[in-house]
Formats: C-alpha cells, sequence, structure tokens
C-alpha cells in the first residue's frame, strides 16, 4: 500500500456556545476553525483527522508533510512517526501538529483491520466513565448550579477550570466539596496561571477539600519548580499536559518526582503512538496517564490503556449542553465502527 495523496480542508463555524478560561487566557471566540487532514491511498482507504487550527496547519502539510508522506506505506507508522519528529526539528511543530499524520495513519491501519481503533491499540474497555471538565463561568453561585445539573445528568466527577485567583479558587474548591458531599470525585486544573507560592497555597486548600487531583498549576518549562511543588503538598498533581518531547519529556518530569499522574493525549503527545507511549511509561512507573481533552482519539485513547481513569468532557455552558454519546451513566464508549468512526454522530464529541 502507498499513499497516493495528502489533502486538506479548512472548515470554519460558528462557536456553539461562547466561553471564558481563567483570567488572561484567551477564550473560546467566536469561531472555530479546524483543519481536515484526509491522506489517500492506492488501495481505496484512507484515513482521516482533524486539527483545530487553520492555515497554519495548511501550510505545513504543503511546504513540508505531504512530501515526507507521498509514496510511503502507510502502515509503517513508527518510520513516519519519526519522520515527522525530524521535521519538528527543522519546523518546531506546534504541539497540536505534532499527532495530526500519526492519528489519520490509525483511522488507516483501523479501517484496514475492519475494527474500532481502541480494539487495534489496546483494547482496555468499550466503555469509560466522563468527568464533567468546566468552562469558567460567572461565580460561585453558577458553578454551583452547573455542578448540580451535571450529577442530574450523571456525571459523577467534576473538574474545575476557575478564575485563576488562588483566594477565590480555594474558597469555590471547599465550597463544591461542601456543596456535592464526599462521594464526587473533584479536579482542579489551574491552566498553569499561578506561581510557586500561590501553587502551594491552593494546593493545600485541595488537599483538605478531598480533590482527587490538582492539575497543571504552572507553566510546564521548569520541571524543578514543579518537584518543589510536589515535595510542598500533599495532594497528587497532574503534570505534563503542554510540555514539548512526548514521551521524552514524561520520563523526566516522573524522574525527578515532579508528577503523581501524568497528562497524555493524541493531541499534544504526538498522535496515538505518541499518546500510548506516555501511558505504557507512565504505568511503568504504577502511575496513571489522564488523557487530556475530548474528541475521537482521544476517546479510543483512553478505551485502550488500563492506566487512566476518565474521557474528558468539556461543559461549555449553563444551561450544561451534554456531548453526543454521553450516557446517563456518566460514561460513554467509542464507535463500534472500523476506524476511528468520524461519520458517526459520536463526531460531533468535543
Ligand atoms: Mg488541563
Amino acid at each position: 500500500m502507498k499513499i497516493t495523496a495528502v489533502e486538506t480542508e479548512i472548515e470554519e463555524k460558528p462557536v456553539k456556545h461562547q466561553f471564558v478560561w481563567r483570567k488572561g487566557l484567551p477564550g473560546s471566540g467566536t469561531h472555530a476553525i479546524t483543519t481536515k487532514l484526509t491522506i489517500k491511498t492506492d488501495e481505496g482507504v484512507d484515513g482521516v483527522a482533524y486539527a483545530s487550527r487553520g492555515t497554519i496547519m495548511v501550510d505545513l502539510v504543503n511546504r513540508r508533510l505531504r512530501d515526507m508522506l507521498i509514496g510511503q506505506d502507510p502502515l509503517l507508522k513508527e518510520h513516519l512517526w519519526h519522520e515527522v519528529w525530524e521535521i519538528d526539528r527543522i519546523e518546531e511543530l506546534p504541539i497540536y501538529a505534532l499527532g495530526v499524520v500519526d492519528i489519520a495513519l490509525w483511522d488507516l491501519t483501523a479501517k484496514v483491520a475492519g475494527l474500532p481503533l481502541y480494539k487495534v491499540i489496546g483494547g482496555a474497555r468499550d466503555r469509560i466513565p466522563a468527568y464533567a471538565s468546566t468552562v469558567t463561568f460567572k461565580d460561585t453561585a453558577e458553578f454551583l448550579d452547573v455542578a448540580d445539573q451535571c450529577l442530574d445528568y450523571g456525571f459523577r466527577a467534576i473538574k474545575l477550570h476557575a478564575w485563576g485567583d488562588p483566594k477565590k479558587d480555594a474558597r469555590l474548591g471547599q465550597d463544591l466539596r461542601h456543596h456535592v458531599g464526599p462521594d464526587i470525585e473533584l479536579m482542579y486544573d489551574g491552566s498553569a496561571g499561578f506561581d510557586l507560592l500561590d501553587s502551594i497555597y491552593v494546593g493545600w486548600a485541595l488537599h483538605e477539600a478531598g480533590f482527587l487531583w490538582y492539575e497543571e498549576p504552572m507553566r510546564e518549562f521548569n520541571i524543578d519548580a514543579y518537584r518543589r511543588l510536589a515535595a510542598a503538598v500533599d495532594i497528587p498533581l497532574l503534570s505534563a499536559e503542554t510540555s514539548d518531547g512526548a514521551h521524552y519529556n514524561i520520563a523526566d518530569f516522573i524522574r525527578f518526582d515532579a508528577a503523581h499522574l501524568v497528562r497524555t493525549s493524541t493531541g499534544f503527545k504526538g498522535g496515538v503512538t505518541g499518546g500510548l507511549r506516555v501511558a505504557h511509561l507512565a504505568e511503568a512507573f504504577n502511575m496513571r496517564a489522564e488523557v487530556h481533552g475530548g474528541g475521537l482519539p482521544n476517546l479510543h485513547l483512553a478505551c485502550a490503556i488500563p492506566n487512566t481513569t476518565y474521557y474528558e468532557s468539556l461543559i461549555r455552558s449553563n444551561p450544561i449542553d451534554v456531548e453526543p454519546g454521553i450516557g446517563n451513566d456518566g460514561a460513554i464508549s467509542p464507535p463500534d465502527v472500523p476506524g476511528i468512526g468520524w461519520e458517526t454522530e459520536l463526531s460531533q464529541c468535543h
């Protein structure tokens, strides 16, 4: 089998629910821009992936990726994964661009196998609990209202993206725990809004409130700052969501005691191949690799690996508008069709 064409198509549409993140971070904006990447072959089977960016992805395909891919065997994914790393050495690819080719190649591979992707790459389970991952709402009352709606729907775990104010965020975590009681799992995502001192303060508050994990309170450039934080608080740290270098970088977070759980994803860790590497590396240390972000490739990854807990489902609005596929048991299954299942209604999952 040989790759015969690599096509891109930009799609722009209005955002259904505009939302904001913590103070300082850009929010959803008004329009979502996506690039569809299609890899075609001489045997008629093709692979598809989506990048949540526009012209920058098209430019990379036009200048680098298409020439590298044409004429290659699409099933030699390890080889092609390393070829993309070589392009990364020259281009310093955006982290979200690193895995797009790999995801399309795995879609193609699973179609050739006639199996859903998660059964090709691992098959740890066919259904996984989802957590409600909030955007940033206006005030505590609105967060508690949204939490009630999520629990009524069937979610059993909630993660906060709050305001990025250490005192207010700490109080929100404690108020939410008081509101939902002891049996709901709670997590907090700092989206890198703090320095070390504020991270320690929030970490202790979340520990007192019995949170399951404390995610990315600082930018992930400096591993030593995470090591110091891990030594200073008792709450489990979930680290390395946005750090560059996939498993090469995660190895250092683990080696230097800068994480209790690590982030993996198809989006930021080099596609399916990189996401699996991170998960398997973590498993060797009896650590969980929690899958960052929603969408079908991440859902397949989460169902493929044993050492993860949840699928991340973004709650973008109040009233809540739960993505397709999440049942009233708060869980979700990948599409039971060959490949990733882009043609199913679950392709609308976030
Ligand atoms: Mg996060």
